[in-house]
């Protein structure tokens, strides 16, 4: 059985031009540099990375958002990489977004019951009452109540919001729900609540998400698989014990050593990541990695790694993935 989205070496370049009347092309940014990875039904990947890796481009190439340089992107078998006119507005129904930043995603303008209403107008879903009564049972799925719908944005806090959010996006019953940093702007005291929300929804309307974030901490509790991004690329993908307890690519070693310990007296020291993260318009020669890789060798600036399966559906890309010696997981990281 095909998986519900299955990736293949999805690429997105820009090119980058100076001069304002005859603008030539001085570069190109690989914001995504060939990616691939599958999702089933009811599962959740993670895509974790530093900011600017490629996630999000990712995310938005996968709900045709942005139109990709190369590679495929196939639902349930079926290629939507061309889509257009009706057909695509069939695919964006089954695939919707939570954004980031609750504050800036919902219109002022719009009443909250208009807000999570108009998806539902757009695909065409119902009339006025029938609309106004799935508005009702949408709040009461995501703990808000009915009377909530009359109101707007600015009378909600953070929290509030991103729950309005899920709301909406849930409107049209979608299959897969991108989730794009939704608690990232959140008080760590929401976070909690709204990632349990999520869980909670996805038990029961057998959801897909793909849930992007930028530390390994966030998705601890959330993905089963987790995807490493690191300059437009997937490092590492496993189950997400797998990669907690046996990371085999120092770029996911050196994010989890980044996660505090929850015991203070357990905490080591940490070693950050040495260096910057190189542009996207100047991706290194072979590994892309090798600027910051405590481990790098000759060969890993001359050839790029292919990416190695060191137990079954673990992927890394890296030439000593199997031969590195087990990480020291004791420092912070391992799944408690
Ligand atoms: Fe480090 Fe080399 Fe592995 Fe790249 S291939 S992650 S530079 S050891
Ligand atoms: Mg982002």
């Amino acid at each position: 059985e095909a998986p519900l989205l299955a990736v293949q070496d999805l690429a997105k370049h820009y090119p980058v031009r100076r001069g304002l009347i005859l603008a030539r092309q001085v570069g190109t940014v690989r914001a995504v540099d060939g990616v691939s990875f599958t999702l089933n039904r009811g599962e959740t990947l993670a895509l974790v990375g530093e900011s600017g890796c490629g996630k999000s481009t990712t995310a938005r190439l996968v709900l045709r958002l942005i139109e990709p340089s190369a590679g495929h992107i196939a639902i349930e078998g079926e290629d939507i990489t061309r889509l257009s006119g009706a057909a695509l507005r069939r695919l964006r129904r089954r695939a919707q977004i939570i954004f980031q930043d609750p504050y800036a995603s919902l219109n002022p303008r719009l009443s909250v019951g208009d807000a999570i209403a108009e998806p539902m107008v757009v695909h065409g879903i119902g009339n006025a009452a029938t609309r106004a009564a799935r508005v009702r049972e949408l709040l009461g799925l995501v703990g808000l109540a009915a009377y909530h719908a009359d109101r707007y944005p600015h009378e909600f806090s953070g929290g509030q919001r991103q729950r309005i959010g899920i709301a909406r996006a849930l409107a049209v019953q979608p299959e897969l729900v991108v989730c794009d940093e939704p608690v990232s702007a959140l008080d760590v005291s929401i976070q909690a609540q709204v990632v349990n929300l999520l869980k909670e929804l996805q038990a029961r309307f057998g959801l897909a998400y793909l849930f992007i974030a930028h530390d390994l901490a966030v998705v601890k509790h959330m993905a089963d698989r987790v995807a490493v991004m690191y300059l437009g690329r997937i490092v590492e993908i496993a189950e997400k014990r797998a990669l907690f307890a046996a990371p085999r690519h120092p770029y996911t070693r050196a994010l989890l050593a980044a996660i505090p310990h929850p015991d203070p007296g357990r905490r080591g020291k940490v070693t950050p990541l040495g260096g910057d993260v190189p542009s996207p318009m100047a991706i290194p020669p072979g590994c892309r990695f090798h600027t910051r890789c405590p481990h790098a060798a000759e060969i890993c600036r001359q050839q790029e790694p292919p990416a190695l399966e060191v137990a079954p559906g673990h992927l890394a890309a890296c030439h000593f993935a199997a031969t590195l010696p087990p990480a020291d997981m004791a420092v912070g990281g391992g799944l408690s």
